[in-house]
């Protein structure tokens, strides 16, 4: 046997007696989700048991340095461990903006005593974070943001940074522990150049966050208001006013995640879900078959990103084309979605449709395209740095 094989058949027993049952159905919604954190609410002991277990393993970040709380698996090993997971249907076991956002961002730019610090924190699902990036004038033009930071001094703290300002759509803010947050700390500089890198506690005095509702009901976002609040010095990431390369890097990472949701969960086929309605709607049938051509196409090419990615091969602006295919597919298995369930799957509060959740599922898609950088700032991207477009 290689070494690759052993390791799928440990991997596979392992994953047979330490998954619980009831982790090996898919997350139903957001709420179903493990997102860890000082005030983590586990839905039951299994789920809490998942992720303690794998934590322990690393395997809630596998290909992360063990140093750093990681499995320290390469990245074949890595994509077993996927594999047998995918195998039993076994959920994530930790969702967490910390992994999939701030740790590879920490990994290139912190200092060792920031990765000694929160990456074992990320990796155990203690800390929760959240993104302090847009703010009401800074979206797609995100290097606009105003949010000042300052050196200040006193004697209780002696040197140490005084932020003010106001982020807003930023995701669980109100459940978060901490925030990645990007800042001004240089007002005369151009504008890309002014802008540093900070993380700070959200349970600081002067953070304060309002919650914001989506159409679909949820208020998954806040606007977040920073009122003098004091950071120590330690706590940029990378060097003061250089943030913008933490940041740009740090969305690579943000997309190449949002871009999942192409994949659709389950992988079941929409053809296969809905077989049983298109037999007497033609057209319907032929949009979910072109649906179900494109979801394969975007499998495909995901695993290929993903090991180009890992290998340090893919090209910087390709999370733009995983996050748009992704999305935008993501939009569109929920339109057929519910062009093939009919009008009572846009029933919102009746017990049989379960308070609204295909309506709902298909309302939240919307912002798909949105976060993370909208479709269009994507596909402007894609036109200037892959296809080299005059002009773009
Ligand atoms: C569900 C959700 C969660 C989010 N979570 C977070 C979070 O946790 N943290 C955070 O910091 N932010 C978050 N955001 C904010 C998100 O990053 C911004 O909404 C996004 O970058 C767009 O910015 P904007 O809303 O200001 O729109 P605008 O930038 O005002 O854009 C408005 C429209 O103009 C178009 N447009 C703008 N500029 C161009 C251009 N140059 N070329 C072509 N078209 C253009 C856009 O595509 C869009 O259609 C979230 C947003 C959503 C919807």
């Amino acid at each position: 046997m290689t070494d690759l094989e052993t390791f799928r058949r440990d991997t596979r027993s392992w994953l047979e007696a330490n998954c619980p049952p009831e982790m090996r159905e898919p997350v139903r919604d957001e709420s179903d989700a493990c997102w860890g954190g000082r005030n983590a609410v586990f839905k039951n002991g299994a789920q809490k048991r998942w992720m303690e277990v794998m934590a322990e393993r690393g395997w809630t970040v596998p290909d992360w340095p063990s140093d750093y709380g990681g499995g320290g698996l390469s990245a074949a090993e890595t994509k077993i461990l996927r594999q047998e997971m995918a195998r039993i249907n076994a959920r994530n076991p930790l969702y967490s903006f910390g992994i999939s956002m701030l740790g590879p961002a920490l990994l290139k730019y912190g200092t060792e005593q920031q990765k000694k610090r929160f990456l074992p924190e990320i990796a155990r699902g203690e800390i929760r974070w959240c993104q302090g990036y847009s703010e009401p004038n800074a979206g797609s033009d995100l290097a606009s943001l105003q949010t000042k930071c300052e050196e200040a001094y006193d004697k209780e703290r002696g040197d140490h940074w005084l932020v003010k300002g106001q982020k807003v759509w930023t995701s669980y803010a109100d459940k978060a522990d901490w925030i990645f947050c990007l800042v001004r700390t240089d007002f005369k500089a151009p504008k890309h150049k002014g802008i540093s890198f900070l993380l700070f506690d959200m349970a600081s005095q002067g953070v304060s966050t309002k919650p914001i509702l989506l159409i679909s009901g949820t208020s998954p976002f806040c606007e977040t208001f920073f009122d003098d609040v004091k950071v120590p010095k330690d706590q940029v990431v990378g060097e003061v006013n250089k943030g913008w390369d933490v940041a740009k890097y740090l969305l690579g990472h943000e997309r190449e995640m949002i871009s999942g949701m192409g994949l659709g969960g389950s992988g079941e086929s929409l053809g296969a879900a809905f077989k049983d309605r298109l037999a007497d709607d033609p057209l319907l049938r032929a949009d979910i078959a072109r649906f179900d051509v494109d979801a394969m196409a975007f499998r495909a090419m995901s695993e290929r990103f993903i090991d180009e990615l890992k290998a340090g091969q893919a090209h910087p602006a390709q999370p733009s084309m995983m996050k748009y295919a992704g999305t935008e597919l993501n939009k569109a298995r929920h339109e057929l979605a519910m062009a093939a369930a009919g009008s009572g799957a846009l029933e919102w509060e009746s017990e049989r449709s379960s308070g609204g959740k295909s309506a709902r599922e298909w309302l939240r898609t919307k912002a798909n395209s949105i976060e993370g950088g909208t479709s269009e700032i994507q596909l402007g991207i894609i036109a200037k740095h892959i296809l080299q477009l005059p002009g773009a």
